[in-house]
């Protein structure tokens, strides 16, 4: 079958998620029935922003046949209903029998709108999804912040998937060839961009916290704004962010874009160094695909202790300023 897969560009190019969610459509372009008169499943993807960040040779690698790029010309920064629109009108140039997109924020509001749009069911945050032979897709997705693994069956064409973000591999293919980049000029309302983001918000070093490789993250034990500069500067040390808990946000002390969790933003780091932070499920569902975990906390019975690789039992003051010094040094 043919697939058409939103694809997120930032500061370092195609996102890692998107990484996945391309993976995700090509296993299930391959597993479904091809398109009428087709030679072969098609995976289409589409991306917004100038078509010289677009890297075909990328994209071919995790099996886009074809690629189409809708420019700041066309269409400038983040619109999500326009967006959905342009996802849309490409249905009938791709022939997709299904549209897949990372479980991003980004991704999932997008799908939404083209739910919206096209009438169709949108089944978010999925491991798998499989043709059946009433023409139906089985579908396996995590809910309650991947608390349970729900087994569904969408009915409708297009399928609308989103891929939970931080299950799924990307995996690229073996035989790759670089798909032609097209312009694509798509046909919007203005009603379409009536809702956009004006601002971005900033990125250190341009690496987002979803795709960070290293992750400090701070909670109600750091004890205030002020508290946060010896994680910066860790963070800084380790080339990796700062992110926080719930608490923190809730008092003011970090915006909501540093959140990590149920609520905020699911990350995947090699490395989560997490301090002053009790480890509450809300938390833990953001966190748990860290691939090591190392808590800082004064309580030997905090809940966050049962997830980590390594801890120090101790006091940030004392701690953080020590492993900054100790960073130092072997710079
Ligand atoms: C619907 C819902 C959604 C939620 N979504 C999220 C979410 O997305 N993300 C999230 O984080 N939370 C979320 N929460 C909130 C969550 O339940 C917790 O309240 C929150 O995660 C606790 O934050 P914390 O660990 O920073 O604070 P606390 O639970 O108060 O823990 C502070 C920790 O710091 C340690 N500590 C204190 N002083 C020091 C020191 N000097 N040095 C070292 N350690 C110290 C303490 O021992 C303690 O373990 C949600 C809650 C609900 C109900």
């Amino acid at each position: 079958m043919n697939v058409l897969c939103l694809v997120e560009l930032d500061e370092a190019g195609v996102t890692d998620a998107s990484l996945r969610a391309l993976t995700f459509a090509r296993s299930l372009a391959t597993g479904g029935p091809a398109a009428p008169g087709a030679t072969g499943p098609v995976v289409a993807a589409v991306a917004f922003g100038p078509a010289d960040r677009v890297p075909a040779s990328l994209l071919g690698r995790y099996g886009v046949t074809e690629a189409y790029v809708v420019e700041p010309s066309a269409l400038d920064g983040y619109a999500p209903q326009a967006w959905a629109r342009t996802l849309e009108g490409l249905l009938s140039v791709t022939l997709a029998a299904a549209v897949v997109a990372a479980g991003t924020d980004c991704g999932s509001e997008v799908l939404a709108h083209l739910g919206a749009l096209t009438g169709q069911p949108m089944a978010a945050n999925c491991l798998t999804a499989s043709p059946e032979a009433d023409g139906t897709l089985a579908v396996s997705r995590q809910r309650w912040a991947g608390l349970l693994i729900e087994d569904a069956i969408l009915d409708g064409t297009p399928a609308l998937l989103t891929v939970a973000t931080d299950v799924v591999p990307p995996v690229p293919v073996d035989d790759a060839a670089d798909p032609a980049v097209l312009v694509h000029e798509p046909d919007l309302d203005p009603a379409d961009l009536r809702v956009r983001a004006a601002v971005s918000a900033g990125r250190d070093g341009g690496v987002s916290l979803a795709t960070a490789r290293v992750v400090v993250g701070g909670g109600r034990g750091v004890g205030g704004p002020d508290g946060f500069a010896p994680l910066e500067e860790l963070a800084r040390l380790l080339g990796g962010v700062v992110g926080v808990s719930r608490v923190v946000t809730s008092q003011g002390w970090r915006p909501h874009t540093q959140q990590v969790g149920q609520t905020g933003t699911k990350i995947t780091p090699e490395l989560y160094l997490a301090c002053g932070i009790s480890g509450a499920i809300q938390h833990m569902a953001g966190c748990a695909s860290a691939k090591h975990i190392v808590v800082i906390n004064t309580d030997p019975a905090a809940p966050i202790l049962s997830r980590a690789d390594y801890a120090v039992i101790g006091d940030l003051a004392e701690v953080i300023p020590a492993l900054v010094a100790a960073l130092k040094e072997r710079a």
